[in-house]
């Protein structure tokens, strides 16, 4: 396929809010784009609801038309989902849920870097097909002052719904459910809970104060082994990648396969009855204590201070 000059990034939406990874991404497509003299393109879908096969089918046919060099997608259920189903499509090679992406300018390609080994080693991958298709974990990349503005150079697919490709439909929000509550991804504070929350209601003291923060709450899998809480909510290796302004870890060792998914927090503070425990190695703030006596302590002086 000829290479053109272009670097897709499919933009997510949800309840009309662009979601933080696909900002991040385009940050970082902005930044290789400079280096390797390309156009940074943000690639959103028209309003209203699609199934991800015409969104497939849609994202095809531009490429087709267009051929972009790289098409970048944030490592989300529908990110997945979508490259997932373009690469087959198309019959290309996919990096998925790296943490970073270099330009090699010797080989015209990049090279894709994805933890591995619960984040103790990086693999490198290269993909000998274009464009060159990688899906990346929220936090992967700062958002800063170069961020390009999203309708500079923005692409609208077309898309046409054909009933005889849906497979699967969006059917709505819930917005009361547990379920609708468990964007992790897109939180700036999260309160997460882990063994040393001690039950499914001790997750109640940590919702408490993620309400008065503006926030949500998380999980270890310790914490969702046990039941106490729904795996929408577990950060890591095998759970979600968060990146909050804040992270509060509550009761968490801070074992690698935890720490993989919540490291590039902005601030991280961690409670913990245990002042040895790794999560204190990466902590901003370290408060040795009690969870069930600290917490409560916190949201009083919260609500105090909001008197
Ligand atoms: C293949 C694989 C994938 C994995 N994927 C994940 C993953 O995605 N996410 C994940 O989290 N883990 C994952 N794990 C498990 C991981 O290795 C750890 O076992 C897990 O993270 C431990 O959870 P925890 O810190 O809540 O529990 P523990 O390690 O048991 O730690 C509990 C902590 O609570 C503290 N504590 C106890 N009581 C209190 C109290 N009252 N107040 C304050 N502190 C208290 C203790 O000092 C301790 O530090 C994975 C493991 C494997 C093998």
């Amino acid at each position: 396929m000829k290479k053109f000059n272009d670097i897709w990034v499919f933009i997510e939406t949800t309840n009309n809010q662009t979601k933080r990874v696909g900002l991040e991404l385009l940050a970082k497509a902005h930044e290789l784009a400079q280096e390797a003299n390309m156009k940074a393109i943000p690639v959103v879908c028209p309003e209203g609801s699609f199934a991800p096969q015409s969104i497939v089918a849609a994202l095809k046919s531009a490429i087709t038309d267009e051929q972009p060099f790289a098409v970048l997608f944030g490592s989300t259920p529908l990110g997945k989902e979508i490259s997932a189903g373009l690469t087959a499509a198309m019959d290309l090679g996919i990096a998925s849920d790296c943490s970073n992406i270099i330009y090699r300018k010797s080989e015209d390609d990049f090279m894709f870097i994805r933890p591995t080994y619960d984040g103790k080693l990086n693999a490198t991958i290269t993909l000998k097909t274009y464009p060159q298709v990688g899906s990346f974990h929220a936090g992967a990349f700062p958002l800063n002052d170069k961020t390009p503005d999203m309708d500079l150079n923005k692409k609208i697919l077309s898309i046409e719904e054909d009933p005889s490709l849906i497979k699967s439909r969006f059917i709505e929000f819930l917005e009361d459910s547990g379920l609708a509550d468990s964007d992790i991804e897109s939180a700036s504070v999260l309160v997460a809970g882990g063994r040393g929350v001690g039950s499914a209601e001790g997750f109640d003291l940590l919702r408490e104060l993620a309400k008065l923060l503006g926030g949500n709450i998380a999980a270890s899998r310790a914490a969702v082994d046990e039941g106490w809480i729904s795996k929408d909510y577990q950060v890591g290796a095998t759970g979600k990648t968060v990146a909050p302004k804040v992270y509060i870890a509550c009761g968490i060792s801070g074992a690698p396969a935890h720490v993989v998914g919540m490291k590039d927090s902005e601030i991280i503070i961690a409670i913990n009855t245990n002042g040895a425990e790794p999560i204190f190695d990466i902590a901003d703030y370290r408060i040795v204590g009690d969870l069930h006596k600290v917490l409560p302590e916190l949201i009083s002086i919260l609500k105090e201070s909001r008197k």
